[in-house]
């Protein structure tokens, strides 16, 4: 081995074999060692929040709004929301207990797992280290974090920054690209919580079952939008434009494609056009609220997707700012690869429909994705839509939304991931759900044991 793949090793087992030993100190079991490190957070997030704003800025070009609604004010509220609730989700939770087991108390008593791996993507580089640090810490874990090495000025800060508000031998930051990632993925982990692509995600899940170490991975994949000839259209348009171009397209949930009704689709073309203008002006490139596509590579595999359908709407680019205009994209052919891989940038592309079974049908057909959005004033078609696909959440009427819901949990569903987390689902996640029956030595019930008697036989067969 090179002697960086020495130095990236020793990193790796010293940022491990610390966090395990302040795991084993028992110290973090303790409710109130927790709500000091989610306490921690909040002020790390409260007392640096220009600084942050700054690497995102420097990162992806992130908007200053953007930057503090998506990645710091609303972490914030989810780590504040999770606080408020350790003492209440610690409790063990009592079950019934059935007459074999009688007399008894059963109950489940959630306990820490230990030391997890947490390996974050760059889109979303403060929000998606912090919110499942606050879970980790809120379920009394320990944790080694990766983040992405394409937000790289984000990733410094939450290094230097995190041992400085949280308790140092809890939270050790490995920076570095995929050697690194690879190195940590050969250790021994008590949970990986990994946010990504769903082919990363598969090397993870491989690497971790060399282990059996448990997985919760937060792909990502395309989310479909379905608009029906029922929906508010100019709601409609301004919501899909909105959760669409946040970020310059380049968010896990938003949403990948369009399909319209037809006897609607010109009208939410028009709507979302308009939409766009009124966002970003007549240049989007000169809007200080559009964000930057986060590489060259990036742009490059974007730009490539233009000549999959019609371009109604944008198309520019320009490489010497990484900039993608927002764009819509109509009449793509349903195997290209606009319509076939996950998008991750501002390119919309729009189809119609007349039979919404026929769009139910195309979902199904395809792997299950993170969201889907259903914008439709008829219950009807909005049920039969929940109820007959399959995603990881749903949002109706709007997009985005539902990720800011602690209490639905957040995750995706066969290709778009598994596990969830956000509010008591992420407490829930790392916590292994001890199941214990407390009996007492006394009365001792000898009918269970041998000699088995027919008499025995008729009594378990009545009551057990
Ligand atoms: P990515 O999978 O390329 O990288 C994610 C992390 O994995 C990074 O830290 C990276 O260094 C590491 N990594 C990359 N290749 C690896 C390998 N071969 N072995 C081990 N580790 C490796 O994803 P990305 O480009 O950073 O992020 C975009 C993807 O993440 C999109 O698919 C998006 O939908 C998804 N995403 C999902 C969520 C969610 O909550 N479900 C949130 C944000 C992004």
């Amino acid at each position: 081995m090179s002697w960086i793949g020495d130095f990236v090793s020793e990193t790796v087992v010293k940022a491990l074999s610390t966090a395990r030993k302040t795991f084993e100190s028992g110290r973090t079991r303790d409710a109130s060692w927790r709500e000091k490190q989610l306490d921690g957070l909040i002020r790390l997030l409260e007392e640096n929040d220009e600084r942050l704003i700054a690497a995102l800025d420097a990162d992806l070009g992130k908007p200053r709004a953007e930057g503090w609604t998506t990645d710091l004010g609303t972490t914030a509220t989810e780590i504040s929301y999770i606080r408020k609730n350790i003492r209440k989700w610690m409790k063990s939770r009592k079950v019934r207990v059935p007459m074999v087991a009688q007399p008894g108390r059963g109950f489940i008593k959630p306990e820490p797992l230990g030391v997890i791996l947490v390996i974050t993507p760059w889109n979303y580089p403060i929000s998606l280290l912090l919110n499942p640090l606050a879970a980790v810490f809120a379920a009394g874990n320990t944790a080694v974090c990766k983040p992405s090495e394409l937000a790289p000025e984000c990733s410094k800060l939450m290094a230097e920054l995190l041992p400085q508000y949280v308790d140092p031998g809890a939270a050790l930051v490995v920076e570095g690209d995929v050697e690194v990632a690879t190195e940590l993925l050969e250790q021994k982990w008590d949970h990986i919580f990994f946010t990504g692509s769903t082919n990363v995600g598969q090397i993870v899940m491989q690497a971790a079952a060399n282990h059996l170490t448990p997985v919760t991975l937060e792909l990502g994949g395309k989310s479909p939008t379905i608009v029906d000839e029922s929906a508010d259209l100019t709601a409609a348009a301004n919501r899909i434009a909105w959760g669409k171009f946040l970020n310059a397209g380049q968010t896990c949930i938003a949403p990948d494609y369009v399909f319209a009704h037809e006897n609607i689709r010109e009208e939410l073309i028009d709507g979302i056009k308009q939409a766009v203008s009124g966002f970003y002006g007549s240049d989007p490139q000169a809007s200080p609220d559009y964000a930057r596509i986060v590489s060259e590579r990036h742009l490059n595999r974007l730009t490539g997707l233009l000549d999959d359908g019609t371009v109604v709407l944008g198309g520019n680019h320009d490489a010497s700012d990484r900039y993608l205009e927002p764009t819509i994209l109509v009449d793509p052919s349903e195997d290209s690869a606009v319509m076939s891989d996950e998008i991750f940038g501002p390119i919309l592309p729009i189809l119609s429909f007349m039979d919404l079974e026929e769009v139910i049908g195309f979902v199904n057909a395809r792997p299950k994705p993170l969201a889907l959005y259903i914008f439709s004033n008829t219950k009807k078609v909005v049920d039969e839509v929940i109820s007959q696909t399959s995603s990881g959440g749903v949002c109706v009427n709007h997009s985005l939304l539902h990720y800011g819901v602690s209490d639905l949990g957040f995750g995706g569903v066969g290709d778009s991931g598994t596990g969830r987390y956000h509010g008591k689902s992420g407490f829930d996640q790392f916590s292994n759900m001890k199941s214990v029956l407390k009996k007492s030595s006394k009365p001792e019930l000898t009918l269970l044991y041998p000699p088995y008697t027919d008499k025995k036989e008729k009594i378990f067969r009545k009551f057990v």
